[in-house]
C-alpha cells in the first residue's frame, strides 16, 4: 500500500523578537566633565505574522523546521539614538491553514483570507535614560530593558477550502468524478489511496456560477480512530458545506454498497458529530456495470433515509450532466464555507503581575515588603541621588506596593523593611 508524504499538520514554536534595551549614556564634550543623559530607546522586537499562499499545498516544511524566531530590536545608543525596530517575520502557509494553541487547542487564526495575521507580538523597546531626565536633575542612571516578545506553541492544521467534499471508500470513483466535472486532474487508478493530497476542482455551472469541489482521499475502516490515513483526510471535509457521498453501486470490488455507506457515515460521526450532520447527496457510481436491480435497491435504501440519490457513471458520464446544477442549487440554501473563529485571547501584558510582591505587617509600626525585583532595583539605587531615589519611588507606586501599604493602615513614620533596607514611611 502506498504511503503518503502529504503532511497537513505540524507543531511549531514561535518566538517573537525581544525589544531592544534602552541605553544609559551621558553626553560628553570637551571641557565638560559630565553632560546630560542621552541614552536612546531600544527598537521594537519583530512580530511573527502568518500569510496564506496559494503556491503552497502542504505543511511539510514545518516538519523540518519547528522553531521560528523573529529578530530582536536593536539596543538604544548614546546621543539619543534609538535602536532600529526589527523586521517582522512572515511565515507562509497553504490557504486554509488553521492555527491553534498547542496546549489548549484554542483557535488562534484561520488563514483562509488574504490578509496577513499577526500571531506573536514582538516586545516593546526599553526607554533610554534620556527619557528619565528632568530639567533640574539630569543624571538618571536608569534605562528600561526591552520587553520580551511573545512565545507561542502552535499547531498548524491544513483544512482545504471547498464548498463540496467528495467522500467514499477508495476506488469508488471519486477522482474520476472530479476529473469529469472540473478541470482537476487527480491520479486515477485501481488501488487504494491514489489520491494522496486533497485535489480541488472548480465546477462551472453557468456563465457566472461555479463551486469548488474537493476530492478527499479515500476513507478506510477505522479512519475515525486514527487508523491509517483517515484522520488526516477527514480534517479536510471540515469546511465543506455539502458532502457528495460516492458509493460503488455495482459492488465491483466485492463490496456491499449499503454497508459501505453506513461505514463511511460511522467514520464521519466518530470524527465529529458536526461533520456527520453535514448535508449529503448520495451518488451511486459505476451504474454502467451495475444491474438495474442493484441501482434500484440502493436507491430505495438511500431515499428511505430521506436523502437525495443520483445514479451516475463517472466513466461514461451517465447522469453527470445534471450533477453540477443539482449541487449548485442545493448550495444556495446552505450556509457559507466554514471559517474558524479565533478563540485564543492573547494574555494582556498589563494584567499579568510582572512585579509580584507581598506586604506583611510585622509589628505595631512596622511592615515588611517581599519583592525580590524591588531589591534588585534598590541594590542599584544611589539613595543619595535624588533622580535614582525618584525612580525607586515610582516603582513603589506603579507596582501597587504603596496602595497595599495604605490599605493595611500604614502611618507616617512607620518602618518599611524591604530586604536589608529600612525606610520610614513619609507622605
Ligand atoms: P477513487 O479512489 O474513489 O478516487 O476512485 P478512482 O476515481 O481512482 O477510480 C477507481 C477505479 O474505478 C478506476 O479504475 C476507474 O477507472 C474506475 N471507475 C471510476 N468510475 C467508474 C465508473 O463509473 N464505471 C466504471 N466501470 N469504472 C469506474
Ligand atoms: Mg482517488
Amino acid at each position: 500500500m502506498p504511503t503518503t508524504n502529504f503532511i497537513d499538520t505540524a507543531t511549531i514554536w514561535l518566538h517573537a523578537g525581544k525589544g531592544g534595551d534602552g541605553a544609559v549614556s551621558f553626553h560628553r564634550e570637551k571641557f565638560v566633565a559630565a553632560g546630560g543623559p542621552d541614552g536612546g530607546d531600544g527598537g521594537r522586537g519583530g512580530d511573527i505574522l502568518f500569510q496564506a499562499d496559494d503556491n503552497l499545498s502542504t505543511l511539510m516544511d514545518f516538519r523540518y523546521k519547528r522553531k521560528y524566531t523573529a529578530d530582536p530590536g536593536e539596543n538604544g545608543r548614546g546621543a539619543r539614538q534609538k535602536g532600529r525596530d526589527a523586521a517582522d517575520l512572515v511565515i507562509r502557509v497553504p490557504r486554509g491553514t488553521v492555527l491553534k494553541q498547542a496546549e489548549t487547542g484554542l483557535v488562534i487564526a484561520d488563514l483562509s483570507g488574504d490578509e496577513p495575521v499577526v500571531v506573536a507580538r514582538g516586545g516593546r523597546g526599553g526607554w533610554g535614560n534620556a527619557r528619565f531626565a528632568t530639567p533640574t536633575r539630569q543624571i538618571p542612571r536608569f534605562a528600561k530593558p526591552g520587553l520580551p516578545g511573545e512565545d507561542l506553541h502552535v499547531t498548524l492544521e491544513l483544512k482545504v477550502i471547498a464548498d463540496v467534499g467528495l467522500i467514499g471508500f477508495p476506488n469508488v470513483g471519486k477522482s474520476t468524478l472530479i476529473s469529469t466535472i472540473s478541470a482537476a486532474r487527480p491520479k486515477i487508478a485501481n488501488y487504494p489511496f491514489t489520491t494522496l493530497t486533497p485535489v480541488l476542482g472548480v465546477v462551472r455551472v453557468g456563465e457566472e456560477q461555479s463551486f469548488v469541489c474537493a476530492d478527499i482521499p479515500g476513507l478506510i475502516e477505522g479512519a475515525a480512530e486514527g487508523v491509517g490515513l483517515g484522520h488526516d483526510f477527514l480534517r479536510h471535509v471540515g469546511r465543506c458545506r455539502l458532502l457528495l457521498h460516492v458509493v460503488d453501486v455495482s459492488g465491483s470490488e466485492g463490496r456491499d454498497p449499503e454497508q459501505d455507506f453506513v461505514q463511511i457515515n460511522r467514520e464521519l460521526a466518530g470524527f465529529s458529530a458536526e461533520l456527520a450532520a453535514r448535508p449529503q447527496i448520495v451518488l451511486g457510481n459505476k451504474c454502467d456495470i451495475a444491474a438495474p436491480e442493484q441501482v434500484e435497491a440502493f436507491r430505495a435504501f438511500i431515499e428511505g433515509q430521506g436523502l437525495t440519490f443520483l445514479p451516475i457513471s463517472a466513466a461514461t458520464r451517465q447522469g453527470i450532466d445534471k450533477l453540477p446544477a443539482l449541487v449548485y442549487e442545493r448550495l444556495q440554501k446552505l450556509p457559507p464555507v466554514k471559517t474558524f473563529a479565533p478563540e485564543y485571547t492573547r494574555p494582556d501584558p498589563a494584567a499579568a503581575p510582572k512585579r509580584p510582591f507581598t506586604v506583611t505587617r510585622t509589628g505595631e509600626r512596622e511592615f515588611a515588603v517581599d519583592a525580590p525585583w524591588l531589591e534588585r532595583i534598590l541594590a542599584g539605587t544611589n539613595v543619595e541621588d535624588y533622580e535614582s531615589l525618584q525612580y525607586f519611588q515610582t516603582q513603589l507606586g506603579d507596582s501597587g506596593i504603596l496602595d497595599e501599604l495604605v490599605r493595611q493602615g500604614v502611618q507616617e513614620d512607620d518602618t518599611i523593611k524591604i530586604g536589608e533596607y529600612e525606610f520610614d514611611y513619609v507622605f
